[in-house]
């Protein structure tokens, strides 16, 4: 079977495999750590594996590669890449920096390296509002996602967010609307929803979370229509059998769907792809990721 010789190469070369939250089941299972993007940054700054196997998009392999310097960090898929990543550039965010004078620079995870080496700080779905708020600026320049922003903003009104740009949205969120919830609330479950969704369905849903607080939150509810990438509901049922999770046909992410276990396995067999990132930007990207695994507080 694929997934024993995985297995088996893994352990011979030392390698450690993460897989976010929204890859396929089959690489789930085969995976030593799921998580959302904030647990698995932590992982894989404290992983002493000597190759780490990133499942997920490029930015996410880029940020382990820049905590792990001295590794040799395989992105399966090459070609996984993230459209929300895309829509900010590092000279649009020098261009804000030069408007805003005062303001400081928090940008998602999802971006790319050279933007994060712009950034005061990086933050994940799971503690934008934390990151902000341990900040003493009231002015944030805040991206790519324009409706994470807007989570923030609703939780902080005594700060000013920025957006940027003002319209970077995650496609798969994108396409919930409140049909949807009412769709959910109709079979008569709790709807929860990813801060990534439109502010229309965060204050329509029961409860916006990120991945890593589905999972946290789940035990307390029986019947759940989870507004997120579809492969969420395969990670729910299987830490949670006895609970139910609804889900929206085909809000899949393309991207997340490019690794399949025989990728992994080209993987380890030829040492591809080496994710690289000039050393220069890592260094500066790194101190804003760093600096949000610092930060003590909660996760939403
Ligand atoms: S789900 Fe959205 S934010 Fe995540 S990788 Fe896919 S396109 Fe990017």
């Amino acid at each position: 079977m694929i997934a024993d010789e995985i297995r088996e190469l893994a352990t011979e070369q030392g390698a450690v495999i993460l897989a976010h939250n929204y890859e396929r089941p089959e690489v789930q299972d085969v995976a030593d750590f799921l998580g959302d993007s904030l647990e698995l940054a932590i992982r894989a700054k404290e992983t002493t594996a000597d190759v780490i196997v990133f499942c997920g998009v490029d930015f996410m392999a880029e940020t382990a590669k820049i905590l792990n310097p001295d590794r040799k960090v395989l992105l399966p898929a090459r070609e996984a890449t993230c459209p929300l990543a895309a829509a900010l550039t590092a000279d649009m965010v020098r261009e804000a920096k030069a408007r805003h004078p005062d303001a400081a620079v928090v940008l998602y995870v999802n971006s790319t390296a050279a933007c994060k080496a712009e950034a005061d700080i990086t933050c994940t779905s799971a503690n934008a509002v934390d990151v902000v708020e341990s900040l003493p600026e009231e002015e944030v320049l805040f991206g790519p996602d324009a409706n994470l922003a807007h989570f923030v903003q609703r939780h902080l009104p005594e700060k000013r967010i920025v957006p940027l740009p003002s319209e970077g949205h995650c496609p798969v969120h994108l396409t919930f609307d409140i049909a949807d919830v009412e769709a959910g609330h109709a079979r008569g479950d709790a709807v929860v929803c990813h801060p990534e969704c439109s502010p229309e369905v965060q204050a329509a849903a029961d409860l916006v979370a990120s991945t890593g607080g589905m999972v946290r939150e789940a035990p307390r509810c029986g019947a759940w229509t989870v507004l997120t990438e579809e492969a969420m509901a395969y990670r729910l049922s299987r830490l949670y059998p006895d609970a139910a999770f609804h889900i929206v046909e085909g809000a899949a992410c393309e991207d997340m769907k490019k690794t399949g276990c025989d990728d992994i396995l080209h993987a380890l067999r030829t040492g591809e792809y080496d994710v690289q990132v000039d050393a220069a930007v890592a260094a500066r990207a790194r101190r804003a990721i760093e600096r949000m695994i610092a930060l003590p507080g909660r996760s939403r």
